[in-house]
């Protein structure tokens, strides 16, 4: 019988407690390894791994990592597992940002078989408790591979990923960090900004009304301004150059619609018609991007 894949999960928080919760159901060996004892107590009582530890020398026996940590983090514990894991494990990581990964990995000495990877899923909470076995479903999951990493391991990994149903594209690390601030960073930015407009309105009492009044349509367009604030930061300032990059194009198309909605009601008019429609073949009725 053939041996069953050891996969490893680094960091058992919203992402990496939701990723061991949708491999359970398969038959791998599954080790969970978290900074503190408590999210380790949390892990057991949800039964989500096989083994489970503070400490990384378990990762001497994994196929795959998966480095589920903050953004900062991810550097360092590459470093860190380096000397640990067997020569032709596989590595890989869920954080927002590629670039200064792949960098890293690409300039170093020591050969680390590192696929960068990205799930477009997650929730504005934080921690394992906040875990789901369905995230990943219809989700689009980038890799981008680091020189080190052969076809074989990007196919294995692949395979995997497939396995909590979504749907793999790869991705340059430049591209992918400029496409996610178009669509991930920059929309973070502008729900804080559009929260803290309302919230700190200068007119106290039409302030305290819109608070009253706010309904769905508030709370959709600024969720994001309520994402766990460490992941908000790392995302915001290792992006920061691609989002202000955003930010001007923003001010260019507010710009133009202003001027429209003064100037040019036919032309504004028509405008909005095309975005309504553009914007509702984007999802499916259960939400999932069907671009
Ligand atoms: P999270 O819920 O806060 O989980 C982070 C986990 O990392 C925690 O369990 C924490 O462990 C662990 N951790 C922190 N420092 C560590 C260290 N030095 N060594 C070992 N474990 C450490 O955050 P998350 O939302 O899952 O985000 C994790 C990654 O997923 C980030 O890189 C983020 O960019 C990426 N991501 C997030 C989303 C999202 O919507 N949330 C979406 C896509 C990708 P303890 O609990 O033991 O302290």
């Amino acid at each position: 019988m053939p041996k069953k894949l050891t996969i490893a999960v680094v960091g058992i928080g919203l992402i990496g407690g939701s990723l061991l919760k949708t491999l359970r159901t398969q038959n791998f060996h599954l080790i969970g390894i978290s900074r503190s004892e408590s999210t380790i107590k949390k892990a057991e009582k949800l039964n989500i791994a096989d083994e489970y530890s503070t400490d990384l020398s378990l990762l001497s026996k994994a196929d795959i990592v998966f480095i589920c940590t903050p953004i900062s983090k991810i550097i360092s514990m590459i470093d860190q597992i380096k000397n640990i894991i067997s020569p032709d494990c596989i590595v890989t990581d869920v954080g927002s940002l590629k670039g200064f990964v792949l960098d890293y990995v690409n300039n170093s000495q020591v050969k680390v078989n590192y696929i960068g990877g990205h799930p477009m899923a997650g929730t504005e909470y934080q921690g394992v408790d906040y875990a789901v076995d369905n995230l990943f479903i219809g989700a689009k999951w980038i890799l981008t591979p680091s020189r080190f990493a052969d076809q074989t391991s990007v196919d294995k990994l692949s395979d995997i990923l497939k396995i909590t149903g979504a749907d793999i594209i790869f991705a340059e690390p430049e591209a992918h960090d400029k496409a996610v601030a178009l669509i991930s960073h920059f929309p973070l930015l502008l729900s804080q900004a559009l929260f803290t407009l309302v919230n700190n309105y200068p007119d106290n009492s039409i302030k305290t009304l819109a608070l009253r009044l706010a309904s769905s349509g508030f709370r959709d367009t600024t969720r994001l301004a309520a994402t766990n604030p460490e992941l908000a930061k790392d995302m915001l300032l290792d992006n920061r150059h691609n989002v202000q990059d955003v930010a001007k194009h923003l001010q260019i198309v507010l710009n133009s619609m202003i001027y429209d909605l003064n100037c040019n009601e036919n032309s504004f008019i028509d405008h909005i018609k095309d975005i309504s429609s553009d914007r509702r073949k984007l999802y499916s009725s259960d939400g999932k991007n069907i671009y």
